[in-house]
This record gives structure tokens, sequence and C-alpha cells, in this order.
């Protein structure tokens, strides 16, 4: 029983080998494939999968039933769909969708397969990290198992299907996770975001329409298959359905990464599965989840880690891995650390980022090297308003200031230290 609360993870042992395409099996593994393409039609399986709640797992949240239904797949349309997992796992202190790939790679396989056979793709790619050695070498490994047990290939377990998977190794940026840069990355353009319209569900990849999901979406859709649709209802505590992986690091006692219910509070993974601080470190703030997000503080431990909830208290349930933050780390040197990153990696493509983001980075060594004016703060603050949603052309740039914006606001103090400090010693 306690195997069927973590559907993600029942397959993955702390001593960090793999599930053979034997074990995974043994597992209850390929039986949502079975049923989808033996009892199925692909309109029913997009409506389980609607039924089922479940939420993308990237970041963004969108229905994935939803998203999977909006394809057109009329007779007069193009016949040639395409569906993308996007793996290029890059968002500092995320590393979920590594684990999954590299512990249980057949769980992803399976999910793109059901998902294909729900739009009725026939070729699907998995856009992976490039520094993603040890999943790529397992999920090639994983690839040629399904292939042989005919998994994967022509009549997929004696039926009418055909699918091929590409595994597809990233050049290595950032900003290949957005899902249109994605596509041109992997048309062999240069890595910069589409303008939408069209969305790429019905003009994506070469043209075509294409459902770009994340790993962990996928990784949910064979036991929605196979337990159905009232087991998965059953997972989630709050208003969002299922399981997701839930991380935390920083100082904490047992930094780390667990499968746990939608809808549990932060506080719960904080202190029972994280351990609390670690012995001489307090609790000052956290991103819920990732890099991208804005600061929570330590009132909001009892928000509960559900996408709406997490929207209300003023952030965003991202990757669900959250950053924490002590009493002995600067937020202010943590902030420029987390823009730097995300200078770095804009694509350079519109204005307001490409010289934005340089401009926040520049600011904040400044007040940090004691070099900083009272003025500068507002001026930050301006920046966060002109990199923010509407401005830029994609979510990387409003994505990228949430913390800056949310440390201007929680704690202030820390930047007005350095400059006050500075003019006593003047
Ligand atoms: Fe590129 Fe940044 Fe503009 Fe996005 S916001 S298109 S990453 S320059």
């Amino acid at each position: 029983m306690e195997k069927m609360n973590k559907p993600l993870t029942k397959n993955i042992n702390p001593d960090r080998a793999f599930a053979t395409l034997a074990d995974y099996e043994s597992t209850g593994g390929y039986q949502g494939l079975r049923k989808a393409v033996t009892e199925l039609q692909p309109k029913d399986v997009q409506q389980w999968v609607k039924d089922s709640g479940l939420r993308g797992r990237g970041g963004a949240g969108f229905g994935t039933g939803l998203k999977w239904s909006m394809v057109p797949m009329d007779a007069d349309v193009p016949q040639t769909r395409y569906l993308i997992a996007n793996a290029d796992e890059m968002e500092p202190g995320t590393f979920k969708d590594r684990m999954l790939m590299e512990q249980d790679p057949h769980q992803l396989i399976e999910g793109m397969i059901i998902a294909a056979y729900a739009i009725q793709s026939n070729i699907a790619y998995i856009f992976l990290r490039g520094e993603y050695h040890l999943a790529a070498q397992r999920l090639e490994h994983a690839l040629q198992e399904a292939r042989s047990k005919n998994y994967l290939g022509e009549h997929i377990l004696n039926s009418d299907f055909n699918l091929e998977i590409v595994l597809h190794t990233s050049a290595g940026r950032y900003i290949c996770g957005e899902e249109t840069a994605l596509l041109n990355a992997l048309e062999g353009k240069r890595a910069t975001p589409r303008a939408k319209p069209p969305y790429p569900l019905v003009s994506g990849l070469w043209g075509k329409p294409t459902v770009v999901n994340n790993v962990e979406t996928f990784c949910n859709v064979p036991h929605i298959l196979h337990y159905g649709v009232e087991w998965y209802l059953g997972l989630g505590r709050g208003e969002d359905k299922g399981t997701k992986l839930f991380g935390a690091s920083g100082r904490v006692n047992y930094p780390g990464l667990w499968e746990l219910p939608m809808g549990i509070p932060i506080r719960e993974i904080f202190e029972k599965y994280a351990g609390g601080m670690r012995s001489g470190y307090k609790l000052r703030g956290f991103l819920p989840g990732g890099a991208s997000t804005d600061f929570l503080l330590p009132e909001h431990l009892d928000v509960l880690m559900d996408y709406e909830a997490v929207a209300k208290a003023g952030s965003r349930l991202g990757t669900g891995t959250l950053i924490v933050l002590d009493d002995k780390t600067c937020p202010v040197k943590m902030v420029l650390n987390l823009e730097q990153f995300f200078a770095k990696e804009s694509c350079g493509w519109c204005t307001p980022c490409r010289d934005g983001l340089p401009w926040t980075v520049t600011l904040l060594k400044d007040i940090i090297a004691g070099k900083g004016r009272i003025e500068d703060l507002d001026t930050l603050t301006g920046l966060t308003r002109m990199l923010g949603p509407g401005n830029t052309f994609c979510a990387l740039a409003p994505g990228a200031v949430e913390p800056l914006q949310s440390a201007l606001k929680y704690f202030r103090e820390d930047f007005e230290r350095y400059i006050v400090a500075d003019k006593e010693s003047a």
C-alpha cells in the first residue's frame, strides 16, 4: 500500500541503481500502456488524464489532459504530430527529473508512449540536458529494452499504433528549457523563443502540431492509466491532485527529494522530511519552487504546496524544490548569485532582458562592494518592474527578477546595511 501512495518513486532505491525493464514490469510497468492501446481510444486517454486533474510539473501548471485535447486531430489538419519530453532541467536548486530519468527511465518512456498514443503522434523526442550523461546512458538502454519487447516501434502490443522515440542531448543553455526555444534548438537553429501565437500545439516542431511536457508530468501518466482516475484523485491533499517530487536544499538537516502528496503544507516538508535547520542556523526565508520564484518567509510555512495556495501567498509552486535561506547567509549575495546566473543565461533576443539583467548584477555588486547609493534600491525596484511579465519576449526575465523583487520587499534592511555602513565609514 505504501508503494501505491508513491507511484513515481516506487522503483527508486537509495543505492541509486536503476530499474531494468524486468524490474519495471514486476511493479506493474507497461500495464497502463497495454490498457491504453488495447482498450481505449486516443480521445478516451485524453479524457482520463483530463479527469485526473494532472497539471504540468515543469512550473507553469497547465492542465495536461486539456493541453493534449487542444491538439488538432481532425482529418483535414496535418497528420504529423510531435511529442517532446522537456528534460532540459537547469533550474538552480532543481534536480527532480534527473532522479526520475537516472533511476526509473522506463516510467518516462511509458508515459511518453501513452501520451503519443493520445495525440496520435508517431515520433517523439526526449530533449535532455547535455550534462545529464548518466541519464542519457540509462535512457538509451531503456529505449532499446522497450523496442525489444514491442513497447516501442511498429504495431505496439499488436495494435495499429507505431512510435519511435529519439534521445536528443541539448547543447546546454538554460533557455532551451523554454518550450519554443527548445523547438528552435531541436530544428538546429539558435535557441531563442518564438512569438506566440501560433502556439506549439498548432504549429510547433517544423510547423507541425507539437506537445511539450515535462519529464515528471509524463511519469504520472502510466499510473493514472493503470490504477485509475479515482485512485489518482485520492492522492492529493489539497486542490491539486496526485503526488509530486518536492525537494529542499540549503542548511537543512536532510537536503533531499521526496515524493509527497500535492497540497502538503510547506512546514511538513521542511520539518518532517528536511529535518528543520541545522544546529546553529535559523530559517529566514525560502524560495518555494526553485531559483525563479519569490521568497516566502517563516510565517508562510503553513501554506499548502498547491499552485493556487502558493500563488496566493505571493510566490509560485514552480518546480516544488525549496531553496532555504538561513540567518547566516546574506540575501543580497544570494540574489546576486541568482541574477548572475540568469544574466549569463539570457538569450539576448530582447533588450530589457539582455541589458536589464546585467544591470541588476552591476548594481548588486556595487552595493555589496560598498559603492551603492540608497537610490539604487529604487532603481533595482524599477528594474524588477521593467523586466516583469509582459515586458519581455519570454518568461526568463520575469522569473529571474522574482527573487530580487521579493528580497527587496522582505530583506530591504540587508541591502540598506551595506549602503549605510559605507556612508558611516566615509
Ligand atoms: Fe531571451 Fe531574455 Fe528576451 Fe527571453 S526575456 S527572449 S531569454 S532576452
